[in-house]
Formats: structure tokens, C-alpha cells, sequence
């Protein structure tokens, strides 16, 4: 008799002989003050290894964007190479960051050949600063292939970094990527940018309030809660859609997922614990704050968050964390997954982008203190905040447009399509005092008694959490939490920066102009504040929205309110081209229009091709794996019909269930051909195509995975070419 080799239960065999070996391993080991930032090339080793003179250069570089000379940048050079050799390193690479949304890295020898039949180590200051990795990165047209030339230029401003393994250091500088004439073809450069233009504004704003004394630049700053799932690495290995999708394709859903709300901040599992306390420990390496951890909703599911940074540093440390969860998840059998969606039926992962505006000398603008209805500077920066999402939701929209956060978004797990502000009882009540034209009282969450005299009194927040709002202010920061797990977060905080910036140009310039003097009273400037923001409150308050963002009510709520909601990417990624977006980024000089152009077209492209990607691993596995165990179980229920019958016995229940698996399995291979035929529908050019993918071969992929699903129920368990989602979600 036929059987199928079968990779299932064998990986499933393979899964469960886990066993944690890091008792040996060096997490735990070492202090965290002896390890953290040892394998960063940070300011204070410079100071301890650069002449005087050139670390003040480095500094002129890092806090005021000044140049560094080519000398400067030689003698940076050699004491990098001096301190990457005692570290082990070989190679040196320029890190960065293309489009697309992953980084690049091309490494070159520390050492040539020194003529006498050895070798000396070597780093230039033109080797630091500039590189050409001849490759091809999507440029969404900014690139014709024959001048496909491009550079990598060193961000003085994020320290270089080694990265290790077993038998394997190397120096990471990190750096933007540009274009032959100069045009962006990363995510670091146009950050940059937005942030030089949300400091020109924001040092604006402190003007007028005279808070600018001592101050030297305003950034923004940020703290990145990145979700993700653990699977055993032979389970997710024997599934194609998991290691080619990072998502599974079909699978029908166990009795058991996440309802009886038992993983959420549950007891972290042995293994899963000292996975995350070797990566926490080569983060701590690597000078990444992370400080957060804990189960998520989903079995499987889990959160590390570090502490907020300078967007730019912090954006170069996401790519990290998620690079880092990625490498050291073998080690502990693991395959991590950062897609959004990888389960149907249970949460997906999301990463909520903290984000403020700090002054250089480290003081949180959006902080509204205790008395806030007379803290007239943060009602500005707040104002600014709230007009900004109003006037450019669909570009925040578009800017965390993916197809796997389209699995996402308004799923009734993450925040709704719709962009919104919420804002808390507190502020919320200061914004109404504020269109009346006047504040008088800032409300307070009093005390909690917990009604125990050995328990301690709590401060109540002067609000409740809201969980289903894509823009929610959270105490003294916006927290954007429509961004995907999967995302560089790079693009999203560039939109917010700019966008800011916009808002804060243009209540500075109202504010600056209905100030009669240049230096008015208190009095007059309070006037003058209030009368501006109670004219931004009355056209932008429809933007906030402090209740349930799941409901059907909101939904009919922010039509009426005009507010835009983008369900789909195909249906988003148009923002990126209307005359607003284009001005928006021309205006503050983060983007050109063909820079812009070059990103829609870039995501556009990524959507198509991955969910092109997905549909055809769903039809090989429709082929190769499904249907033939399908066919195997139809034959051996046919064959107990025959025996049944021969043995004179009553087989009318069999019969029936050979006629049900017979009807599933013809239905589930027409679908497979007619998923393969909306394939071939789709027409080249990207934005028709990219709507053609989401309305004729999406819908057609999930009809092909309901269908599988019933299959999936209906097939012998023995039979089951692939691990199932009980095996997926339990086994850890
Ligand atoms: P939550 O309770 O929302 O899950 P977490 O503690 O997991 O919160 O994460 C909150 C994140 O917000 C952390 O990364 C934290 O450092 C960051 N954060 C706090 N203050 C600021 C700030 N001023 N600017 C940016 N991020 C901040
Ligand atoms: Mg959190």
C-alpha cells in the first residue's frame, strides 16, 4: 500500500526533543553595565581614542549637523579599525537601509596585503565616509539600470557597531544610500531630513514662548514596542507558507486558541525566557536600551520594547532588535516571525511607534505637567499634533501600508483603517475649554483606594487606556500603533515629522504674525495663543475621536465626519501622489517629487509581488501537498466502502463521507485553477494591477484556503502533509 512520506510528524517529533541548552550560553552571565554598548563605537570610546580637536569635530557633527573634514574623517577612520581589530572584527561594511524596508550590508577586509607577504589592517577616512555597493536596491525609476550607479554616505550621527557570531565580527557603519545625482534611495536619508525640519519649526515655537535659552535643536524622539511570534523552527520549517511567506496560507483553527485569554502577560515559558534574554543581552551589546518584555494575546505571541532614543538612533536600533530576535531565534530552535498576520484567528502583531519632541538639553515638549490648561507651549505642540493628522491622515495611512498589515488593520484586533486622535478625558476636556476660547481647569484622576490598609494608595491617571485608537496620546507622547510588526518604521516617522513640522510653520506663522510686538506681555501673547488654537480646534477636532474604534457606530461616524478610510493598500498608496502629499515634502525638503513618485511606485510594486508570492505558494501547496494527501484519504475511505460492502455490513455512513470528501477535493482543485487564472489576469501596469490583486486574486486565494480548511478537518490526521496549528500554536 501507497503511504505519503509525511515531514510532519517528523518535525513535530523533532519539536518536541527541544531542550534548553543556555545554561552554558553567556546570557545571564556577565552584569548588564559590563556588557551594554561594548560592541558600539560610541562617543565616550571616541573621546577616549580621538585627538581633542577631532572628537570636537565629531560633536559639532552629532549635535549641530556640522561637516567633518576629510582629515577628521582619516583620523575617525584609523581609531574605528583600532578598536574593531581589538574586537575581533575582519570586515567592515556600510549598513543601510533600502527601500527595501530590510537592510544591506556588503563587507569589505579589514586587511591588504602589505607587500612582504603579510598583512596590515586598514580603514580610510574615504572608506568610512563614502561607499559605492554596486548592487541593485529598488528605486522605483530614480535608477535607469545603465546608470545604476549609487553611494553610501556615513551618518556621523548613529555610531558604528559590530556585529558577531561564532566565527564571524564585523563593523557596521551605518549610513544613507543616494543615487548618482544625489536623490534618496533609503528610508535614513528623507528621516534625517524630516527631522532638520521639525527642529526648524519646533525652535520656532520655543521662540515665541522665549523657552528657547540654552536650547540647540528639538527632535523627536521615539520608543518602538515591536510584537512578534515564536514557532518551532522544525514546525515552521515544514510548512512553504511559513518559510517562504513568514504567514500561513491555509490552516483551519484548533478548538483552543486565544479565548480563554490566558497567554496575554502570562508566565514566560523556560525557553521562550532565555531566548529573550540572549537577545536582550547581544542588545545590550550592541547599546540597544531594551528594558520591556513579556507574552502577548496570541499563544505564541510575545513583546520587547526598549527604551525611547532620538528617532534616527532609534529607528537604526529597530532594525536591530528585529535582526537580532530573527538570528538568535535558531539558536533556541525557534523561527521568529514578524509578519503582521502569520495565524488567522488570533491577534496579529503590530508595533507601536512611541513618539515625542524632546529639546537637545532633554526636555519632553509634548510632557503636559500638572497645571496643562495654563501650560499655553504644550497646548501648541499638542494643537500641532492634532491639525497634522487631521490634514494628512491619508498620508500616515499610506505610510504603514502593506499587503500584511492589510490583514491587520480594522480586523477588530488592531486599530480601525481610519485615522484618529485619541486624546484622554483630560485633554480632551482641555480641547473643549479651548474652542470656547478659554482654559480655567485641568481635571485630575484623584487617588485610588484599594480598600486593604496594606496596600498603598494609587495615583489614577486622569484617563482610561484606549486600546483601538491609531493615534492615542498616552501620557506625555502620541503612540501611532497602526504600524506593522514587519514595518521599518523609518518611513511612518519621517510622514509624522514632516507633517508636524507643517502644522508647527503654520501656527508659528499665525501666531508671530497676530503678535502686534516683538515682545509682547504675557497677556497679549496668551491672547493671541488661545485665539489661534481655538480656530484649530473648531476645523480639526473632527480628527478626535475618544471612543470605541472597533465599532460599527465609528465607522458610520468618521464618514459623516468626513474623515478618509483606506481599508485596502491599493486604496491608500494614492496619498503619496496627490498635490498636497508632493508639497508637503517638497516644502520642507524631505522628498522631491521624484523621490516621492519612486516610493509609491516602490510600495505599490512590493504589494503585487508579495502577494504574487503568496498566491503561487498557495497553489504548490494546493498541488504538491493537499491534494494528494486528499486523494489518499478519498482512495482509502473507497476502499473501506468496498471492504465494508464485501463483509456484508451496512456502509451508508461511509459512503456519504466519501461523497463529501469527494465533493471538497473536486471543489478545492477547480479553485486552485481559478486562482491560477486571476494570476495570469493581472495586468502590468502596478496601480491596476495592485487593485486587480486585492479584488480578483485575494478573494480567490481565501475561497482556495476555506476550502483547505475543510479539507483539513475532513483528511485523516495521519494524513496531513503539514503541522497544524495546534502543533504551530502549542508546542514551545
Ligand atoms: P505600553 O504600556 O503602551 O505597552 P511600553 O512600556 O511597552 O508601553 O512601551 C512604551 C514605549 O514608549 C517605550 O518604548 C517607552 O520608552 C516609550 N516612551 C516613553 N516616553 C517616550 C517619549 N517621551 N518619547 C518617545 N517614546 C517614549
Ligand atoms: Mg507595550
Amino acid at each position: 500500500m501507497m503511504t505519503i512520506t509525511d515531514p510532519h510528524s517528523e518535525a513535530v517529533a523533532a519539536s518536541t526533543k527541544w531542550q534548553n541548552q543556555s545554561a552554558a550560553g553567556n546570557a545571564g552571565s556577565q552584569r548588564i553595565d559590563e556588557i551594554y554598548g561594548t560592541d558600539v563605537f560610541d562617543l565616550r570610546k571616541m573621546r577616549e581614542r580621538l585627538p581633542k580637536g577631532t572628537y570636537k569635530s565629531v560633536m559639532a557633527a552629532v549635535s549641530n549637523g556640522q561637516r567633518l573634514s576629510q582629515l577628521d574623517a582619516d583620523v575617525i577612520a584609523t581609531a574605528m579599525k583600532d578598536w574593531a581589530i581589538e574586537r575581533g572584527a575582519t570586515h567592515y561594511c556600510h549598513w543601510f537601509q533600502p527601500m527595501t524596508g530590510q537592510t544591506a550590508e556588503k563587507h569589505d577586509g579589514l586587511s591588504i596585503p602589505d607587500g612582504e607577504g603579510g598583512v596590515v589592517f586598514q580603514l580610510s577616512g574615504s572608506d568610512l565616509v563614502q561607499g559605492e555597493p554596486d548592487a541593485s536596491f529598488p528605486s522605483g525609476g530614480l535608477r535607469a539600470t545603465f546608470e545604476a550607479r549609487g553611494y553610501t554616505a556615513w551618518d556621523p550621527t548613529s555610531p558604528a557597531f559590530i556585529v558577531r557570531g561564532a566565527n564571524y565580527a564585523t563593523l557596521c557603519i551605518p549610513t544613507a544610500f543616494v543615487s548618482w545625482n544625489g536623490e534618496a534611495l533609503d528610508k535614513k536619508i528623507p528621516l534625517l531630513r524630516s527631522i532638520d525640519a521639525l527642529n526648524s519649526q519646533a525652535m520656532r515655537v520655543l521662540k515665541i514662548f522665549g523657552t528657547d535659552a540654552g536650547v540647540s535643536s528639538v527632535g523627536s524622539t521615539l520608543g518602538v514596542e515591536q510584537e512578534y511570534f515564536l514557532v518551532d523552527r522544525s514546525l515552521y520549517h515544514a510548512r512553504p507558507d511559513l518559510s517562504t511567506c513568514d504567514r500561513t496560507l491555509f490552516g483551519s483553527r484548533p478548538p483552543k486558541h486565544q479565548q480563554l485569554e490566558d497567554h496575554y502577560f502570562g508566565s514566560i515559558q523556560p525557553r521562550v525566557l532565555s531566548f529573550m534574554a540572549d537577545v536582550e543581552d547581544e542588545l545590550y551589546r550592541l547599546g540597544v536600551p531594551v528594558r520591556t518584555r513579556h507574552n502577548e494575546v496570541a499563544p505564541g505571541q510575545y513583546e520587547i520594547a526598549p527604551l525611547f532614543e532620538s528617532s534616527n538612533i532609534a529607528c537604526d536600533h529597530q532594525m536591530l532588535v528585529m535582526e537580532t530576535l530573527k538570528r538568535v531565534a535558531g539558536r533556541y530552535g525557534f523561527a521568529c516571525i514578524l509578519h503582521e498576520k502569520p495565524f488567522a484567528g488570533v491577534n496579529g502583531s503590530g508595533k507601536h511607534n512611541n513618539w515625542s519632541l524632546s529639546t537637545n538639553t532633554g526636555v519632553n515638549l509634548l510632557d503636559p505637567q500638572d497645571e496643562t490648561h495654563t501650560n499655553l507651549q504644550f497646548m501648541v505642540f499638542m494643537c500641532a499634533v492634532i491639525r497634522a493628522v487631521d490634514v494628512h491622515a491619508d498620508l500616515l495611512r499610506a505610510s504603514i501600508a502593506s499587503a500584511s498589515n492589510d490583514h491587520r488593520l480594522g480586523a477588530n484586533e488592531a486599530p480601525p483603517a481610519i485615522i484618529s486622535v485619541f486624546l484622554g478625558d483630560m485633554l480632551a476636556d482641555l480641547v473643549e475649554q479651548l474652542e470656547k476660547g478659554a482654559t480655567s481647569r485641568t481635571l485630575k484622576g484623584g487617588n485610588l483606594d484599594l480598600g486593604a490598609r496594606t496596600l498603598p494608595t494609587l495615583r489614577r491617571d486622569s484617563g482610561d487606556r484606549n486600546r483601538t485608537s491609531p493615534f492615542a496620546f498616552t501620557g506625555n507622547k502620541f503612540e501611532f500603533r497602526a504600524v506593522g510588526s514587519s514595518a521599518s518604521v523609518a518611513w511612518p516617522n519621517t510622514v509624522i515629522n514632516t507633517i508636524v513640522a507643517e502644522s508647527l510653520d503654520y501656527l508659528a506663522t499665525e501666531i508671530e504674525g497676530k503678535l502686534k510686538s516683538a515682545s509682547p506681555t504675557e497677556a497679549q501673547l496668551e491672547k493671541v495663543v488661545k485665539t489661534v488654537l481655538q480656530q484649530v480646534v473648531k476645523e480639526h477636532k473632527r480628527v478626535i475621536f475618544n471612543g470605541d474604534g472597533y465599532s460599527e457606530a465609528w465607522h458610520q461616524e468618521a464618514e459623516k465626519r468626513g474623515l478618509p478610510n483606506f481599508r485596502s493598500t491599493p486604496d491608500a498608496l494614492p496619498a503619496l501622489m496627490t498635490p498636497k502629499a508632493r508639497n508637503v515634502f517638497k516644502k520642507y525638503k524631505v522628498l522631491s517629487r521624484a523621490e516621492l513618485d519612486s516610493r509609491a511606485e516602490i510600495f505599490t510594486e512590493q504589494y503585487i509581488t508579495r502577494m504574487r508570492i503568496e498566491a503561487e505558494t498557495m497553489i504548490s501547496m494546493a498541488r504538491q501537498l493537499i491534494l494528494p494527501a486528499a486523494f489518499e484519504h478519498q482512495r482509502r475511505v473507497a476502499q473501506t466502502v468496498t471492504a465494508t460492502e464485501q463483509a456484508g455490513v451496512d456502509a451508508t455512513d461511509i459512503r456519504e463521507a466519501l461523497e463529501t470528501v469527494a465533493g471538497l477535493v473536486g471543489r478545492f482543485k477547480s479553485q486552485a485553477d481559478r486562482l491560477e487564472a486571476a494570476l495570469a489576469g493581472v495586468p502590468h501596469d502596478a496601480h491596476k494591477g495592485a487593485r486587480v490583486v486585492r479584488d480578483e486574486v485575494f478573494p480567490a486565494m481565501q475561497a482556495l484556503r476555506d476550502l483547505g480548511d475543510g479539507l483539513e478537518d475532513a483528511v485523516a490526521a495521519g494524513l496531513w502533509p503539514m503541522p497544524t496549528y495546534r502543533e504551530l500554536l502549542t508546542i514551545r
